[in-house]
């Protein structure tokens, strides 16, 4: 799933589960969680889809939304702001061991593969165009159970 509506996620939990020991650890496993739901892919082969304009405008999208989710969160404060911004960032946060893979698409090289990058990529058994239904329903459902929170 994109970074934003990973970190829409964790921020949610945050918000409703304001014991840290418990909330930090439901926002990481929220990532698996949600990667293993169907979500948004290109349906093309990786290195098409990591070089390809969308995916470019998406990620460019992920990099604006995702600080201007902690500055609401800073500037509005609701309880349990910082706890919430914490997990936003956990629950995002695996997403960004995959930057090598990114940078070796771009640079027409092909990807390095780990057992964790094997397993990351396992998970998200539906990454596909029509996966875009779901992942776009479930962001819906975050912006109305964030926005009432926030704008408080
Ligand atoms: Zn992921």
């Amino acid at each position: 799933m994109r970074a934003i509506t990973h970190a829409m996620t964790g921020a949610a939990i945050g918000l409703g589960v304001s014991e840290p020991a418990v909330a930090v650890p439901m926002a990481l496993a929220s990532h698996y969680v949600l990667d293993a739901l169907p979500h948004y892919g290109g349906g093309l082969p990786e290195s098409e889809e990591l070089n390809s304009p969308t995916f470019r405008v998406l990620l460019l999208a992920d990099i604006c939304l995702c600080p201007l989710l902690v500055l609401l969160l800073a500037v509005q404060r609701p309880q349990h702001w910082i706890l919430a911004a914490i997990c936003a960032f956990v629950a995002a946060a695996p997403d960004l061991a995959s930057i090598n893979i990114y940078r070796r698409a771009r640079r027409g090289e092909p990807p390095k593969t780990n057992r964790y990058t094997r397993f990351a990529h396992a998970i998200q058994w539906f990454e596909r165009p029509l996966g875009g239904i779901f992942e776009a329903a479930w962001f819906m459902v975050m912006l109305v159970i964030l926005v009432p929170i926030i704008r408080k």
